[in-house]
């Protein structure tokens, strides 16, 4: 999802890289449940939180939609899922003592928060949002660390290249495609990444390579 603003107002005005330390640490949130109450459907989910979520709960993408844990919602001309998070009820997934009960599954932007990403020159980088979390004092974590993601380079290069790819999709389906092939091509995207399951028991980055071989073609229709 793009968004058009000045990083010198959102952030420290640096930018940092997963082998940067930065002041982010938030006392493991201790009696704080604030950004899952308020991020509204801004947690858009990629294929990796949807296979963590699938797998790691037992639970189906139709399952999870149906129970109201996620959502779709347009973006930028694609039809992508989001967390649920209602306003004032909160996140779905929050316990009664207002802790995330699906820790170890919670999608990648639960992870880095309050970092967000920054997308320029074809890669990313981290920015420290500092109107985010109100809690103080902070401590300097590690970003590598703070994001708490297996296999992190791997999961880096996936993180770019589903940017991307989405980035010259809906570039081109926004200027070059009619209404019709425009639905065509968001139901076998949102069919192809999110619905069709992933296997618990494979690598998810293989599995997603394959996906994304298939529909690239439509990129140079
Ligand atoms: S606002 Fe900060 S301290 Fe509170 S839950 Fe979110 S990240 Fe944790
Ligand atoms: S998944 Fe967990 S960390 Fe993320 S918004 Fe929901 S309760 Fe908060």
């Amino acid at each position: 999802m793009k968004r058009n603003v000045n990083l010198n107002e959102i952030t420290d005005g640096r930018l940092y890289g997963i082998n940067d330390m930065v002041r982010a640490g938030c006392s493991d949130c201790a009696g704080c449940s604030d950004c899952c109450h308020t991020v509204g459907d801004s947690i858009k989910l990629d294929p990796y939180d949807i296979y963590r979520l699938t797998t790691g709960l037992g639970r189906s993408f139709s399952e999870l939609l149906e129970q109201g844990h996620i959502e779709l919602h347009m973006v930028d001309g694609i039809i992508l899922p989001n967390l649920s998070v209602p306003e004032g009820a909160g996140c779905t997934f929050l316990n009664a003592d207002e802790r995330c009960s699906i820790h170890p599954h919670r999608p990648g932007f639960c992870r880095m928060f309050p970092l967000g990403r920054y997308y320029h020159d074809h890669t990313f980088s981290y920015i420290f949002q500092v109107h985010e979390c109100p809690m103080e004092p902070k401590t300097k974590v590690k970003v590598e660390k703070w994001l708490d993601t297996p296999n992190l380079q791997t999961n880096q290069r996936f993180i770019n290249d589903w940017h991307y790819f989405l980035e010259e999709l809906s570039t081109k389906l926004v200027t070059e495609s009619t209404p019709e092939t425009q639905k065509q091509v968001q139901m076998y995207l949102l069919n192809l990444f999110f619905v069709t399951p992933y296997d618990a028991s494979l690598d998810f980055y293989p599995q997603f390579y394959t996906r994304l071989d298939k529909i690239k073609p439509l990129l140079a229709v």
